[in-house]
């Protein structure tokens, strides 16, 4: 039986990373992926969508261009084009991340695995492998629909980005962030999209104040908001468009059902039972902030450990886990303060507490709020408004939170996050030199407080 260090079941972000970054430290390591290289986010998630999010941004920049002086002429948008496009983008990167495992010499199956016994990985084909460590790494996946009659005609995110053909109406379900990214996108792609969610407000987690500001953008763009229902039923149509019921009892034509109702852990027939590592009631594996499993030698990272479901804590984590294996450092990941942005139209960017859990938590919270046109609407006349918050700890003038709701908003908040992570104060963020003419700059010239809690 060939012996490695390190096995690394699930070839995505937090797999790659620390299966290159634990050879690259000497050890020997063999990865397996039952899919494709590059995981949820190269292959189906943040980079095709994100690709697909910037597609969709052009209709409304080539209206705003009139008001600059630019005549545009005819527009066509081709699905095709985009989805040949984005499909060779993604190849791309899943050849750079095969090269980049290869390059560092570990072996590579590409076929599932599971844990076979205590240090022993077993793979599809049949051949078994001893391993000194084993990470998990197998993310998770789109969560079924409870209650549905014909949920199997929705769609999800797995399935979006190979649909061949535009749909002309789409049912989106979900509030979240795919259901939101995605419905804007093809809104403003040209698709007729509804959105059905269960509760009355987007977003939920987020600022309340980022929520409804988002939430009436997005109406306001077109999209089809139904709050407080659910779906009941999806039926083929003989024409080949669903029938779809809600809890209402309403029914909509449509041409594609989209779920997004969350994501759960792919902890399935990975024989974890088998050795006894522990799971969460979501299935979820139970660790500790060094990625370690309740079993000695089993790891894992990712969304699999449902801390939180994003591309950078799952290569952060599968990082440091490697290194603390096999290399020298050990630190634990921190996930206090993780800057999120979810790429609807308009753009949301958050790092830190929302003003409702900063009033949970502190005794005293100033909030600090501005909604401005951005500079580009004064010739567009698009009447568009971007909503900045700055949520204070009033005893100690550190900033909790930064919210900020508009065009670049996910730049801005990588940035406004290097800050938060040093422990900024207001006084500090007054202090900076804003640079002007800039959206960002508002954030830095924020003088008194809207609200005041305690
Ligand atoms: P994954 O990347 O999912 O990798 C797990 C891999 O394990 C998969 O390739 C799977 O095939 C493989 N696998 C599973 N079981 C086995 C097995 N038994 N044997 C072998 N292989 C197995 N995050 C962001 O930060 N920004 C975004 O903009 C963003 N957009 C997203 C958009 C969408 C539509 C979705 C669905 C997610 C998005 N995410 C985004 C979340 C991000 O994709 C995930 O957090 C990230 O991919 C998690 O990495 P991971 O390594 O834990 O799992
Ligand atoms: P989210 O957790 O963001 O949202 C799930 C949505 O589904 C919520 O609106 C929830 O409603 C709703 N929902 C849950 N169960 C049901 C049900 N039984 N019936 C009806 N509605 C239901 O999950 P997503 O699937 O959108 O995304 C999963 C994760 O992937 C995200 O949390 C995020 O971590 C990651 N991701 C990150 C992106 C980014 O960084 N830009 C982009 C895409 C995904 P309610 O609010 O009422 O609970």
């Amino acid at each position: 039986m060939k012996t490695v260090d390190l096995f690394v079941i699930g070839g995505g972000s937090g797999g790659v990373r620390a299966a290159r970054i634990a050879a690259g430290h000497g050890a020997r390591v063999a990865l397996a992926e039952s899919s494709r290289l590059g995981g949820t986010c190269v292959i189906r998630g943040c980079v095709p969508k994100k690709l697909m999010v910037l597609a969709s941004r052009y209709g409304a920049d080539f209206d705003d261009a009139a008001g600059f002086g630019w005549s545009v002429g005819q527009r066509n948008f081709d699905w095709a084009r985009l989805h040949e496009g984005v499909a060779a983008e993604v190849g791309r990167l899943e050849a750079a991340y095969t090269a980049g495992l290869e390059q560092a010499g570990v072996i590579v199956r590409r076929e599932s695995a599971a844990i076979d016994d205590h240090g022993v990985v077993a793979l599809a084909g049949g051949e078994r492998i001893r391993a000194r460590h084993i990470l998990i790494a197998t993310g998770a996946r789109p969560a079924g629909a409870a209650g549905c009659e014909g949920s199997e005609l929705a769609s999800t995110s797995d399935d979006f980005f190979d649909w061949p053909t535009q749909p002309d109406r789409v049912l989106v379900q979900g509030a979240g962030y795919i259901a939101l990214e995605l419905a804007c996108l093809l809104q403003r792609l040209g698709s007729h999209v509804t959105l059905a969610m269960r509760g009355q407000t987007v977003l939920r987690g987020f600022d309340d104040g980022v929520r409804e500001h988002v939430q009436q953008a997005i109406a306001e763009a077109g999209v089809n908001l139904l709050s407080g229902l659910t779906l009941t039923r999806i039926e083929r149509h003989e024409d080949a468009t669903l029938l779809v019921t809600l809890s209402d009892g309403s029914v909509h034509t449509v041409d594609a059902v989209l779920r997004a109702t969350g994501r759960v852990p792919n902890t399935h027939g990975l024989g974890l039972e088998r050795i006894g590592v522990a799971t969460a009631v979501d299935g979820s594996i139970v660790v500790d902030e060094w990625s370690c499993t309740s079993v000695p030698g089993v790891h894992a990272v990712g969304d699999v450990t449902g801390r939180v479901m994003l591309t950078p804590a799952a290569i952060r984590e599968g990082h440091a886990l490697a290194d603390a294996l096999f290399g020298t450092r050990r630190v634990a990941i921190d996930h206090a303060l993780v800057p999120t942005a979810v790429f609807t139209t308009p753009e949301i960017g958050v790092v830190g507490l929302s003003e409702q859990l900063a009033v949970e938590r502190h005794r005293s919270v100033d909030v600090y709020e501005t909604r401005f046109a951005p500079m580009k609407s004064a010739l567009s006349g698009r009447a568009t408004r971007m909503l900045m918050k700055v949520v204070v700890d009033r005893a100690s003038d550190r900033v909790l939170g930064v919210h900020l709701v508009g065009p670049e908003a996910a730049e801005m908040i990588q940035l406004v996050g290097v800050a938060l992570q040093m422990g900024v104060s207001k006084a500090q963020l007054d202090a900076t030199l804003p640079v002007h003419p800039s959206a960002g700059e508002e954030l830095l010239t924020l003088r008194s407080p809207v609200r005041r809690h305690g």
